[in-house]
């Protein structure tokens, strides 16, 4: 279970001398293996809010609680040992250039002792890339190169897994791969997933609860009924002619 609790988040802008008050007063709770989503417009504050949850960004009220642990007062050393349970993709799938697809996935167990972790041939398979494991990141599509983000998440076996905007960078057919993956992911290995997007559709195809935000405030929290329809229903030439063809 992941707590807000009265978070404040104020960035000092250096050159003007303002401050810019990035979330006020965010308090709700994401519940344990739920598919949680954060939607609003940019700048809304939504990776800062994601961020607090592994302490990439720290808050200057307020306290962010994640299975009983108040992130907000672990110092550095526990925060490393917090953090092994916690895997996060970005919108720009953050690879390295110089190494293999399986060689990203394998990173974070070369940087940090895991007590658990998965099976990389597991692993491969559950993203759909068994025949690209000695691919380099240039030679991947951008679905492809999300997959190996996301697999590099997993392997630390996760409780919980922070996605921010994963799919902003995808066309719709792979984004809908994409959302079958996270969900496939949230469903086999019991992951509490946050997704930060503003694309209504894969919330709307993923979360069963969501916030809304606006200008730093959380100004609604609505539940709703998972439909992968939004994503499914139509082919890329049935949506084209939906959206630009004349009505006559
Ligand atoms: P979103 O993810 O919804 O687009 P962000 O959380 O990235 O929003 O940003 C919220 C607000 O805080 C924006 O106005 C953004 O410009 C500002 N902001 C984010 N990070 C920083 C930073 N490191 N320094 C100063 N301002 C920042
Ligand atoms: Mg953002």
């Amino acid at each position: 279970m992941i707590q807000f609790k009265n978070v404040s988040k104020i960035y000092k802008l250096e050159k003007s001398n303002k401050e810019l008050h990035a979330l006020k007063n965010i308090s709700f709770t994401i519940n344990e293996q739920e598919v949680f989503g954060v939607i609003g417009q940019s700048g809304a504050g939504k990776s800062t809010l994601l961020r607090m949850i592994n302490q990439l960004e720290v808050a200057d009220q307020g306290s962010v609680i994640v299975d009983g642990v108040d992130m907000c007062q672990v110092n550095a050393n526990d925060l490393r040992y917090y953090r092994k349970d916690i895997g996060m993709i970005f919108q720009q799938f953050n690879l390295l250039s110089n190494l293999t697809v399986e060689e990203n996935i394998l990173l974070p167990l070369k940087l940090h002792h895991y007590d658990e972790f998965l099976d990389l041939n597991e692993i491969l398979r559950f993203v759909g890339l068994e025949d690209k494991r000695h691919s380099y990141p240039a030679h991947l599509s951008g679905g492809q190169k999300q997959r190996v983000g996301i697999a590099r998440a997993l392997i630390i076996k996760p409780k919980i897994l922070l996605c921010d905007e994963p799919t902003s960078a995808l066309d719709e057919q792979t984004t809908s791969e994409i959302v079958d993956v996270l969900r496939r992911a949230n469903k086999k290995y019991n992951i509490t997933t946050v997704i930060v997007t503003h694309e209504l559709n894969v919330v709307k195809a993923l979360c069963q609860r969501v916030a809304i935000m606006e200008e730093g405030q959380l100004i609604d929290l609505l539940t709703i009924t998972p439909s992968d329809s939004v994503l499914k229903s139509q082919t890329y030439r049935e949506r084209a002619m939906e959206v630009l063809a004349d009505e006559s």
